[in-house]
């Protein structure tokens, strides 16, 4: 049975560059053997991450994100159970900001900011779509 979900947060106060790059390690290290693939994106103090999985290797990998004190108001945005992955070729990719077109936010957006907080879950998820589908992610599977 397989799941998908999808939530915000937004950083600590101290979470730049050096912690992404440590969380993205210790994702792309724990990922494959939970059977978990997914995508993060980490923009303007606002992470948006998207876990596919087993029902349970999902929620209890979740449970144990909302913990992390690396970020806070962490909000659920979309949970669903799904017949096939949408990210199956990462453990954990991560979103290339450099490559991220201003006119894919506006597309879905008031502004050409990502901010997952004032649209709907379905808008951010159309969002992460189109950004495989331009080829905006990196990361070793
Ligand atoms: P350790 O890495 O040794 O951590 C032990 C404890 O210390 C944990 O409670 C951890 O939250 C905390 N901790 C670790 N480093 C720091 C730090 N620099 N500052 C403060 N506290 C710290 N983990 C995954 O396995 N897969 C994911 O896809 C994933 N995505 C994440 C996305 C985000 C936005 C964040 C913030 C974290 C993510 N994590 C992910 C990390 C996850 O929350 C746990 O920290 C990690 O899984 C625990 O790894 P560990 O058991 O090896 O413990």
């Amino acid at each position: 049975m397989l799941v998908r979900l999808m939530y915000a947060s937004r950083a600590a106060g101290s979470v730049g560059q050096a912690e992404l790059l440590a969380i993205l390690r210790k994702s792309k290290a724990h990922n494959p053997a939970l059977g978990i693939t997914g995508v993060l994106c980490f923009s303007e103090g606002i992470f948006l991450q998207v876990l596919e999985g087993g029902r349970s290797a999902v929620n209890q990998l979740y449970n144990q994100i909302v913990a992390d004190p690396r970020h806070t108001q962490v909000e659920l945005l979309s949970y669903e159970e799904i017949g096939e992955r949408s990210f199956a070729g990462w453990s954990m990719g991560q979103v290339d900001l450099a490559r991220l077109n201003p006119a894919l936010l506006l597309k879905y957006s008031e502004r050409a900011t990502l901010d997952p907080y004032a649209v709907s879950g379905e808008v951010s998820m159309a969002l992460f779509r189109e950004l495989v589908a331009t080829a905006s992610i990196v990361g070793q599977p």
